[in-house]
């Protein structure tokens, strides 16, 4: 039924429906296929699936059909053509740089990105002759400037972790495609239901499913949609072979996650913006970054790019680290914890944890300062939860 004329349906029905095949039991749920291999009838059979003669299941680390269930659904919801599933949001990364990239090729990323990614462009993948110039998020014309004959990816997250900079998609495509290279875009904090960077001329979408996709803090995994040339050549040979492949299990708990996806992306997207207009009133809160404000920078651009303002969102006390810390330790009801994407929500204070190893003028650079928190809203009920920062803000107030 989905297998042709996907466009016929909206993301909504794609989330619950896409890439199911009911085996011969009539099942109504997904089923999981906890199985490392796969059985042929002959030898002929077994010869003719090794020499790709004939489609069909080999190997848990090739196929598997509960993790192909949720490819098909994820790429359909994104409007991708193909998706390969890894087993964390870090391995669709490297799978996808370790299969487009070889020694003497260029990155261009954004310098707000999450921080291991950074770590894997300057510790790892230098080693392998692979060098990553990094941009400010919206300065176009640096973006433009690093650029070089050898660079093949352009890479970003939008909007950005913590300060949530929007960065026009479509025009960095444009700017990769004039120069030969790919546009990749992290699209962790959006999820396909705010935005699909495929739609407006991204090459590769990366997951971390353990985010917004799972949406309930239970498993870790990743996943790279595209083009079936590109995902399904090259970043799917490097799978293949190097195999940091999605779990079976993982893979039905994100296929249950994506049917709630939308709602879920929309509930967190209100309350979100109800805390932001809040926290934007607040005496002792010196500025709120979140797309959903008229006095974001990128307010435009987001409402014409989005769908949805998302659910992260930060802000910045009067005073320091003394301040932010006592604010945290004042809150009751939000986890006191780096993750994000969750039902409950949580808080952080960058500039020691998640940004800790940057040093302070690295953190100047990125507009990380002493006394930024990070929200990352959940789906609690919203006057319990500003309730719950206003006894932060009392503790910062005296
Ligand atoms: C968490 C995260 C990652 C890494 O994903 P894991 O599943 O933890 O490996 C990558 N990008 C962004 C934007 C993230 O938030």
């Amino acid at each position: 039924m989905f297998e042709d004329g996907l466009d016929d349906f909206a993301l909504e029905t794609l989330a619950v429906r896409a890439g199911q095949q009911r085996t011969a039991e009539g099942e109504h749920a997904e089923p999981i296929f906890p199985t490392s291999s796969f059985v042929f009838a002959s030898a002929e059979e077994a010869a003719a699936r090794f020499s790709g003669d004939q489609p069909g299941n080999i190997y848990s680390r090739f196929t598997n059909p509960t993790v192909r269930t949720f490819e098909q659904r994820l790429a359909a919801m994104e409007g991708g053509e193909r998706c390969v599933a890894t087993a964390s949001g870090m391995s669709a990364i490297l799978t996808t740089c370790m299969g487009l990239l070889k020694a003497g090729d260029h990155v261009v990323s954004s310098r707000s990105i999450f921080g291991t990614t950074t770590v894997l462009f300057n510790n790892y993948l230098t080693k392998f002759g692979v060098e990553t110039s990094f941009v400010a998020q919206t300065d176009y014309s640096e973006w433009e400037a690093a650029i070089r004959p050898e660079t093949r990816l352009l890479f970003l997250e939008t909007p950005s972790n913590p300060l949530t900079e929007v960065a026009d998609i479509a025009r960095l495509a444009e700017l990769a495609h004039a120069n030969g290279a790919l546009l990749v875009v992290d699209n962790c904090f959006c999820t396909p239901a705010l935005q699909q960077p495929l739609k407006l001329g991204a090459d590769i979408v990366i997951h971390s499913a353990t985010k917004y996709l799972d949406g309930q803090g239970r498993c870790v995994g990743g996943a790279v949609v595209g083009s079936e040339e590109i995902v399904g050549g090259d970043v799917y040979a490097f799978l293949r072979s190097a195999g940091p492949t999605m779990s079976a299990f993982n893979a039905w708990v994100f296929l249950k996650g994506l049917e709630t996806l939308s709602i879920r992306m929309r509930a967190h997207c209100e309350s979100a913006g109800e805390l932001a207009h809040w926290l934007e009133s607040q005496p002792t809160v010196k500025r709120v970054y979140y797309p959903g404000l008229e006095s974001h920078p990128q307010h435009g651009l987001a409402a014409s790019q989005q769908r949805g303002a998302g659910g992260i969102l930060s802000f910045e006390l009067e005073g320091g680290q003394a301040e932010a810390w006592r604010f945290i330790n004042a809150t009751e009801l939000v986890s006191i914890t780096a993750n994000l994407g969750d039902a409950k929500t949580t808080i952080t204070h960058p500039a020691t944890t998640t940004h800790g190893r940057l040093t302070a003028e690295q953190c100047a650079e990125s507009g990380i300062s002493d006394g930024l928190l990070r929200l990352s809203v959940g789906l609690e009920d919203v006057v319990d939860l500003k309730n719950d920062l206003a006894r932060g803000l009392a503790a910062v107030a005296g």
